[in-house]
């Protein structure tokens, strides 16, 4: 299996399991848990096949995917069927590339949640799978549940969203001010109707040649409006205001959280740089067998979840994920570093970035937003622009502020001690944010979704 063009991909093509993107360490794949959730068992699998047909790099996506890297065109078929047996892949390719739901984390095990988010969850990727009408939606399309109290999906947005409003649930399409209220049982042919309505509009744009392949919900809203595109499903939409409570607006930080009304906590765990070795993996689902309920949980935020931790166990847990490498304190500057996986992991790497990036958080990280170290002009790891990225050239790391891999540098040539002080010296940066729906240029090798 061939991987797609770089020209194809920073036209915002996007990659699935059964469909590679070419990158610069590879083939990259992305593995999609079902309502978020791993168990140990398929996370151990998942991490032995990224080892066997990859380079055994893994990174959590900010739409709570698995991205894989470093497969090749002998083995992607033989990640694929891996992650088959394991339930994680739809039979058909076009299947596997529509099925984009997004779920809250803790789904019914949130005591306050007013429905089961992961069962709808369940449904609805169903839905997309079995019906061939809908696997011609576009690949970035995607669907969001969401019913969490304890851990909302802050700051995230979909195509379409489904929330908890009383005993009912709203069905939002992106970019309106008119949701519907229904009944859950009337959600499932809500959807239905909507993704029915928006490919009738998508091809009718095409057809027209008025608006070039809109791949977003958000785009005929904009074009026809809440109400028209209420009215094209046959549905009767109310206007936003009238429904639902506000949303969260932050990510949870790492670390332990209890969780009202329950005896246990959930604790949010996130890969160093970006990114983790498989045996990361490995050493997270033992985790979770020890402290917690057997699962991961992988959210939008680029972490993991474990749920069900007793409060006696968080300092014991915390120790563990601290000595195994992850991210388990909430002002840890390896969050706010996303590292490629550079030499001697990569072929193109002039420097190996990930020892660099602990070498950089261990000398502090003054200033905010994201630092961004590529072993080459590449920037697979990040290609939206970061509030400093320093580029591993021959000759040493070249500096580009407010950047992407590729701009051009402000420094050159220099030492990983150098941009230390570099990075130390006075000079303002502009946060980045890091929510999921980031807007980032879509290049060969992207992280972003
Ligand atoms: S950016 Fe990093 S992973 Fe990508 S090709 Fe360059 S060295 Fe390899």
């Amino acid at each position: 299996m061939t991987g797609p063009s770089i020209e194809s991909a920073a036209r915002g093509w996007c990659p699935s399991l059964l469909t590679p993107m070419e990158s610069g360490d590879g083939l990259l794949v992305r593995v999609k848990p079902r309502a978020a959730t791993l168990t140990a068992g398929q996370a151990e699998a998942v991490a032995q096949a990224a080892r066997r047909y990859g380079n055994g790099m893994i990174e959590p996506t900010n739409r709570g995917h698995l991205q894989v890297r470093g497969l090749t065109d002998g083995t992607v078929d033989g990640f694929a069927a891996a992650m088959a047996g394991i339930g994680l892949a739809a039979a058909k390719p076009e299947a596997e590339a529509v099925r984009n739901v997004l779920a809250d984390p803790l789904g019914p095990d949130d005591p306050a949640a007013r429905f089961d988010s992961h069962a709808l969850a369940h449904r609805l990727s169903a839905v997309l799978e079995s019906d061939p009408a809908f696997h011609a939606l576009p690949d970035k399309f995607g669907l969001l549940v969401d019913a969490g109290v304890a851990l909302p999906l802050a700051g995230c947005t979909a195509d379409i969203a489904i929330r908890a409003d009383g005993n009912r649930r709203t069905v939002e399409p992106a970019g309106g001010d008119r949701v519907l209220r229904l009944p859950e049982d009337a959600v499932e042919d809500a959807v239905r109707r909507l993704l029915t309505a928006f490919l009738a509009w998508r091809k009718g744009a095409q057809d027209a040649a008025a608006i070039s392949a809109p791949r977003r919900m958000k785009s005929m809203v904009a074009a026809c409006g809440a109400h028209a595109v209420f009215e094209a499903a046959g549905l009767n939409g109310v206007r936003l205001a009238e429904s639902g409570p506000p949303r969260a607006a932050e990510p949870p930080p790492a670390g332990f959280a209890p969780v009202r009304d329950a005896a246990w906590g959930y604790f949010a765990i996130a890969a160093p740089f970006g990114s983790m070795e498989a045996d990361g993996l490995v050493a997270l689902a033992g985790l979770s067998r020890r402290y917690a309920d057997g699962t991961i949980r992988v959210t939008p935020w680029k972490s993991f979840v474990l749920w069900g931790v007793s409060p006696a166990d968080a300092a014991d847990l915390r120790t563990a994920a601290a000595d195994i490498g992850l991210v388990a304190e909430p002002n840890d500057p390896r969050r706010r570093i996303v590292a490629c996986a550079g030499r001697p992991r990569c072929a193109s790497g002039h420097a190996d970035t990930r020892a660099d990036a602990a070498f950089l958080a261990a000398a502090g990280l003054p200033g905010t937003g994201v630092l961004h170290l590529s072993g080459c002009a590449k920037g697979c790891a990040h290609p939206a622009p970061a509030a400093v990225a320093l580029v591993a050239t021959p000759g040493g790391y070249n500096l580009v502020r407010n950047g992407r891999a590729g701009d051009a540098p402000g420094r050159t040539y220099l030492t990983r001690e150098a941009a230390a002080e570099a990075l130390a010296a006075p000079n303002p940066v502009v946060p980045i944010p890091a929510v999921c729906e980031t807007p980032v240029r879509q290049l060969a090798g992207t992280v972003a979704e």
